[in-house]
């Protein structure tokens, strides 16, 4: 399979790529398409890295609307791990492939999923022709601790043989869900088979409270007792961390994923400390959180808040530029995440192309139109491993993936009813 784009501007310059097996064979002036080619005329367009989503749980698009304006605890203990228990593969299979589809449109092509029946969220995935690191959460406060283990090592099995784009992982959901000694046998699972782990950390202010309460230290003190703590490590919000906590994950080589719209619905009453980790040289990645809880996909709006939020909280509009803001969004200061190395012969040909006609785009510096002004609606086309999943804002199967979406949603009493004729008259 190959690919050629004509007629992109990258770097100020009117460029042409070649993509051959899934990565990028030519880049540069004067590229043409060659006999087989798949060609996209970019017309213009501006040829960028892609987005990368650190911390989601795709599925969740079914739950758009049902709970909102609840506390968090409130929220997932009254509405989501109630109607949690019903999910059958299937859902979890249609919500992901409708979170794909928000992704591709709005040019996010990798993501971190955390969530149930972790290989139906895996063959999504495959089908929608992304790129993720999935994972089956594990919770084990309930006594389930057996039954959650072997559904863990089950799913691990089952992610790893989904295709060479999808990563298998370990989720543990938090420390205050899940018993220290299942922590314990987590982290000696990932170092054993080298998977990456992600977990909920310091999302509210309660959780610290707690963890002083029984384990008398601090929640990333105790992670790292327990031996979770490592370059391996994915730590979603970290919005209550300490100077010592943050630089003890430098030192340790994990990752802090910043979810800033989801902390601000859920209302977790502090912004992550972005300067403070940053000057600890904590690797940073960017999340939506689950669509059940943000609502949207578009990472885009993320990045904005981000940026927004850090000048706020800081008194300071110098507090983080939009560049920063940018490398942060495409993944480029945690590796961890899997951004790859860039737009570079031989990398991965996972790109996006801007519209042209944007006029979000057309005044001012290329970072600071793409972090303040734009919204997802500026991606043209989105190209994952040299293939084209959205082409002048055309995807295929996307109505097949909205009816199925919907179809599972009215299954799980979430989403209106059909209206009968009789109703509608
Ligand atoms: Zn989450």
């Amino acid at each position: 399979m190959s690919l050629a784009v004509t007629g992109a501007v990258h770097d100020g310059e009117v460029v042409g790529l070649r993509a051959e097996n899934g990565l990028i064979v030519e880049l540069g002036p004067g590229v043409q398409p060659q006999p087989g080619d798949d060609h996209i005329d970019a017309a213009g367009g501006i040829l960028v890295p892609p987005l990368i989503n650190g911390h989601t749980h795709a599925a969740m698009t079914l739950f758009r609307g049902y709970g909102d304006d609840l506390p968090l605890m409130r929220w997932l203990e009254e509405k989501i791990w109630p109607i949690e228990r019903k999910l059958e593969p299937e859902d979890v299979y249609w919500g992901t492939r409708l979170a794909c589809l928000e992704m591709i449109r709005s040019g996010t092509v990798r993501f971190w999923d955390m969530y149930w029946h972790a290989p139906a969220a895996a063959r999504a995935v495959a089908d929608a022709g992304l790129r993720a690191t999935v994972a089956a959460p594990l919770i084990d406060i309930d006594g389930r601790r057996e039954e959650m283990r072997e559904a863990a090592r089950r799913s691990l099995d089952e992610i790893v043989v989904a295709g060479d784009r999808i990563d298998a992982g370990l989720a543990p959901h938090a420390i205050y869900t899940v018993t220290e000694d299942s922590l314990r046998w987590i982290a000696e699972l990932a170092a054993e088979r080298d998977f990456p782990v992600q977990i909920h950390l310091s999302e509210t202010e309660q959780e610290v409270i707690d963890c002083l309460a029984v384990h008398d230290e601090r929640p990333t003190r105790y992670l790292d007792r327990v031996g979770l703590l490592s370059p391996r490590t994915v730590l979603a919000h970290g919005v209550w961390l300490d100077d010592d906590e943050l630089e003890l994950i430098a030192e340790r080589g994990a990752v802090v994923v910043t979810s800033p719209v989801a902390n601000l619905k859920l209302a977790v009453g502090a912004v992550f400390p972005y300067p403070r980790a940053r000057a600890a040289r904590v690797q940073v990645g960017l999340g939506s959180d689950g669509p059940g809880s943000n609502n949207s996909l578009d990472l885009f709006e993320d990045m904005k808040v981000l940026a927004l939020i850090q000048k706020h909280a800081a008194n300071d509009p110098a507090a983080i530029g939009a560049t920063e803001t940018w490398e942060i969004a495409t993944g480029r200061r945690a590796p961890l995440l899997g951004a790859g190395a860039g737009l570079d012969l031989g990398h991965p040909a996972d790109f996006l192309l801007l519209r042209a006609d944007a006029p979000e785009l057309s005044f001012g510096e290329l970072p600071a139109a793409l972090v303040y002004a734009a919204s997802g609606a500026v991606v043209h086309s989105t190209v994952v491993a040299g293939r084209a999943l959205m082409r002048d804002g055309e995807i295929e199967g996307a109505e097949e993936v909205l009816a199925h979406a919907l179809e599972r949603a009215r299954g799980l009493g979430l989403a209106p009813p059909v209206a009968s004729p009789a109703s509608s008259a």
